[in-house]
C-alpha cells in the first residue's frame, strides 16, 4: 500500500475493543473490505486502511510509525510506557482523543479471607499481575515495597494457587472477582479507550486526514445521547421552556404562521430527553412536542 497516501489504524483483532472500534470507524464514513487473512482492511472510501492485530502489539506498532494511528485500552498504553521508561527508552506516544468506551480499572483484589486495613496491608506481599510497571509505580507513589508476581493470564487464581497473595487485575462489573471469591479494595487506574498517533511527522496530506478524522470522532461522540427537540409554544412561556431543555445551547426560534404570540422553537439537546422532560415542558405552555434523533454532527 502507498505510505505516502494513506493512513494506517491499527485496532484490536478479536476482543472487547474490537466492536466498538468498528462501530466508531463507520460511524465516521470508513467502509472497510477485508482480506482472506482477515489481518487487513482495505478503506474503499477513505485513504485509511486498518490493521488488525493483538491490543498489546498496538503501541509499538504506533511508536515505530508502522501504524500512524492506533485505537486501544489506556491500561495497555501506560504500562508499555512505563516499561519503555524502565528499560531507558524514550516513550513518546501522544494521546489525540479519549473515547467513551472500554472503560475499566486496573485494581487490586484480595481473597476473603485477607485482613485488608489500607495499602500499609500489600507491605511484604506477593501481588500477582499482568501489570507490573503499572503497579510498581502505584506502590513506589506510596513508598510500598511488595513482591510483583508477573504473569501472562489467568491472574486471577493465582491466590488459590498459592501463588500469590493478592491481585492486580483489570475489573469492568467485578463478577470475575466474585466468581474466584476475591474482593476489590484498590484502584491502581482507571482505564478506557483511546486513540493515538505516530511520534513521526506527518505529511499535509495525511496531517489533513488525521484532523479530519478527529473531527468526525468528536462528532459521533457528541452525538450519542444528543436529541433534537421541536416544539410550539406561548411567546410568554419562553424563558420556562429554555430552562428545560437538557444541555441545550441556543435554541432556533421561529414565528408561527397567522399566530402572533406563538413561535416553535427548535433545539439540539446534549442529553437524552426523556418523559419526565416533556411532561414538564407541556406544564410550561408547551405543545407538538417531537423529538427526534441525531445522526451527524459538525460543530
Ligand atoms: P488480545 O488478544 O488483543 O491481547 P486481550 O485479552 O488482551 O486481547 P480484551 O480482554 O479483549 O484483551 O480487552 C481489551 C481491552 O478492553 C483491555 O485492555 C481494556 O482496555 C478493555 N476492557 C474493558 N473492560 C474490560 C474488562 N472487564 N476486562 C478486561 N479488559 C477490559
Ligand atoms: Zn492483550
Amino acid at each position: 500500500m502507498d505510505r505516502e497516501t494513506r493512513l494506517r489504524v491499527a485496532i484490536q483483532k478479536s476482543g472487547r475493543l474490537t466492536d466498538p472500534t468498528l462501530e466508531l470507524l463507520n460511524l465516521c464514513g470508513l467502509k472497510l473490505s477485508r482480506g482472506k487473512d482477515q489481518l487487513f482492511g482495505f478503506g474503499e472510501n477513505l485513504p485509511l486502511d486498518v490493521l488488525f492485530v493483538r491490543d498489546d502489539d498496538i503501541p509499538d506498532l504506533v511508536h515505530e510509525d508502522v501504524c500512524e494511528l492506533g485505537v486501544l485500552g489506556l491500561n495497555v498504553l501506560e504500562e508499555r510506557r512505563l516499561e519503555m521508561i524502565a528499560r531507558g527508552h524514550e516513550a513518546r506516544f501522544e494521546v489525540l482523543r479519549h473515547l467513551d468506551f472500554g472503560r475499566c480499572r486496573l485494581a487490586l483484589a484480595v481473597p476473603e479471607d485477607f485482613e485488608f486495613r489500607g495499602v500499609e496491608s500489600l507491605r511484604g506481599r506477593r501481588i500477582a499481575t499482568t501489570y507490573p510497571f503499572t503497579l510498581a509505580r502505584w506502590l513506589s507513589e506510596r513508598n510500598i515495597t511488595a513482591d510483583i508476581v508477573t504473569l501472562s493470564g489467568a491472574v486471577e487464581i493465582a491466590p488459590r494457587l498459592g501463588r500469590a497473595d493478592l491481585i492486580c487485575d483489570l475489573v469492568s462489573t467485578g463478577s470475575t472477582l466474585q466468581a474466584n471469591h476475591l474482593r476489590e479494595v484498590e484502584t491502581v487506574l482507571e482505564s478506557h479507550a483511546v486513540i493515538i498517533r505516530t511520534p513521526v511527522a506527518l505529511s499535509a496530506f495525511k496531517a489533513d486526514w488525521v484532523e479530519r478524522l478527529m473531527m468526525r470522532v468528536g462528532g459521533v461522540e457528541q452525538v450519542k445521547g444528543s436529541k433534537y427537540i421541536m416544539l410550539h409554544a406561548p411567546r410568554s412561556a419562553l424563558p420556562a421552556i429554555r430552562r428545560l431543555l437538557p444541555g441545550s445551547e441556543s435554541p432556533t426560534i421561529l414565528p408561527l404562521d397567522g399566530a402572533d404570540d406563538r413561535v416553535a422553537i427548535h433545539a439540539v439537546c446534549r442529553e437524552n430527553v426523556f418523559w419526565e422532560t416533556l411532561e414538564s415542558l407541556k406544564k410550561a405552555g408547551a405543545s407538538s412536542l417531537l423529538v427526534l434523533p441525531v445522526e451527524k454532527m459538525l460543530a
